[in-house]
Order: structure tokens, then C-alpha cells, then sequence
């Protein structure tokens, strides 16, 4: 097929804290408008392969390109700037913010700080146009009822989609979702699948770390495993159960 140049593109990755080799040599490409599950038994690294990609931790070696640019040495403000935004496998949620002005703090975070020296009219438009979006984000991932809640009153589940909600806020061409739908409700875990595919039909890529197989395989296009810091697979979710490499992985081989 024609190879178009992949949006996301990780190459001879590599992170230690101390003598702990968490990821070595990790390679890989995500191209546009896939949704792609990241893979791993606990500790394989997948969290801080999210980490490493957005900035949140510097990596030791390799490189890190999006859109064509390099992004692996930028700072994390930098790289969500860009278009890539993630999630947090434990979203914490300041004490004092209400859920909408959680989300309306996240826009400022995502347009760079540019937006705070506006003045008069500007700020009071800037601001207009963060509520109207967060009005609309929170309705659509179920949390009108609670926007004026204390953010850090809401349940684990709660906290994932309000977590989400923040991430959109700043339009990404590029999210990366640290187990959305664990310590969630099932039935607001149907309404984030819904979301998510709705969000690719919309044209986003999506890279999403998730133990639930069921979700996987009504979600991802493709899978990607990690073990022990080494990238192991890169399948189509059916595959995974007959791959030798992915059940060493999760056996312990
Ligand atoms: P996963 O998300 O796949 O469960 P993690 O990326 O969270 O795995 O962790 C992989 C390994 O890296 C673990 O051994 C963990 O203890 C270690 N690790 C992760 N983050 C840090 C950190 N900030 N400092 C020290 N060790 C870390
Ligand atoms: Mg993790």
C-alpha cells in the first residue's frame, strides 16, 4: 500500500529510572485516524511510554517525531501545543475547582499563556468561547449534572471522563488515553467507547492503553504489545490470542 508518512513516530526509544530499564529500543508508527490499543502486563512500560511521547517524562535516548517534527525534547506545554494530548491513568483533580472550571482551566493550559495577557473584551470572548466548549464536552461525556461540583468530589469513573473532557479542550489531532474505562461504571464505560469512536469518525488518532480485551476489540484497529520494555507485537486484535510472543508476555516467558 502507499506508505503516507506516519503521524506518530517513535524511534530506538529508550528510558531507565536508575538501573531500572523500563523501555529499550521501542519503534513504532501510528498513522492518521487510527485507533491503536497499547498492550502489556503491569510494569511492561506502557504508562511511561505515554510519558515519554507527551513530554511528562525526558527521555534517554531516541527520538520521538509528530507531524513530520521532532518532538522528543520539547516540554510537555510544547508538545500538547502541537496537538497531542493524553490522559491520566489516575486523574487528580484540584480541591477547590468546580468539574467546569476544570475543564475551562485546561483550554488556557492547551492555548499557551498568551491567552492570560488579554485584556477587556478579548478575555471576556476567550473565556466565552473556553465555557462554551466545556458546556458542550461535559454534556457530551455525561457530567452536566455535576459541573458545578467540586472537581475532586466526583467518582474514579467520574474523574477519567472529566480527565478526557480536559484533553479535548485543546482540539488534538492526537490522544493518548491511559486505561480510560478501568474503575468505571459499565454503563458509562458504553458511552466512552461511543465517544471514542465518534471522536475517530471526527478524524482523531487515538493510542489507547486498556486491559479490557472486550473494549479492544470493539475499538482498536490494532494492537501493540509491550513487554518488559520491548515492543513484542503489533497485530490486529484477533491475532492477539494465537501470537506466541504476546501470551510469553502475559505468561511469563
Ligand atoms: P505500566 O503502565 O505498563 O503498568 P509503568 O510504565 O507504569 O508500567 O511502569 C514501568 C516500570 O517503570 C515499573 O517498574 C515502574 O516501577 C517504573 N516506573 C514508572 N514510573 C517511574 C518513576 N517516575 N520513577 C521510577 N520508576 C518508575
Ligand atoms: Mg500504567
Amino acid at each position: 500500500h502507499v506508505s503516507s508518512p506516519a503521524l506518530l513516530e517513535v524511534s530506538s526509544l529508550a528510558k531507565a529510572f536508575g538501573g531500572n530499564r523500563v523501555l529499550q529500543d521501542v519503534h513504532l508508527a501510528i498513522g492518521r485516524g487510527e485507533i491503536v490499543g497499547l498492550l502489556g502486563p503491569n510494569g511492561s512500560g506502557k504508562s511511561t511510554l505515554l510519558n515519554t511521547i507527551t513530554g511528562f517524562e525526558a527521555i534517554d535516548a531516541g527520538s520521538v517525531r509528530y507531524a513530520g517534527q521532532e518532538i522528543g525534547r520539547l516540554a510537555a506545554h510544547r508538545i500538547v501545543g502541537q496537538g497531542v494530548a493524553r490522559t491520566f491513568q489516575l486523574p487528580s483533580m484540584p480541591q477547590k475547582m468546580s468539574v467546569i472550571e476544570v475543564a475551562m482551566a485546561a483550554a488556557s493550559a492547551h492555548h499557551g499563556f498568551w491567552e492570560t495577557l488579554l485584556r477587556g473584551r478579548a478575555a471576556r470572548r476567550a473565556e466565552q468561547a473556553a465555557r462554551d466548549k466545556a458546556t458542550r464536552l461535559l454534556d457530551e461525556f455525561l457530567l452536566t449534572h455535576v459541573r458545578d461540583l467540586p472537581a475532586s468530589a466526583l467518582s474514579g469513573g467520574q474523574k477519567k471522563l472529566l480527565g478526557i473532557v480536559c484533553a479535548l479542550m485543546g482540539d488534538p489531532q492526537l490522544l493518548m488515553l491511559d486505561e480510560p474505562t478501568a474503575g468505571v461504571h459499565p454503563n458509562l464505560r458504553n458511552d466512552i467507547v461511543q465517544a471514542l469512536l465518534r471522536l475517530n469518525r471526527q478524524g482523531m488518532t487515538l493510542v489507547i492503553v486498556e486491559h479490557d480485551m472486550h473494549f479492544i476489540r470493539e475499538v482498536c484497529s490494532r494492537c501493540i504489545v509491550l513487554d518488559r520494555g520491548h515492543i513484542v507485537a503489533s497485530c490486529a486484535p484477533q491475532e492477539l490470542s494465537s501470537n506466541e510472543r504476546v501470551l510469553q508476555a502475559y505468561l511469563g516467558g
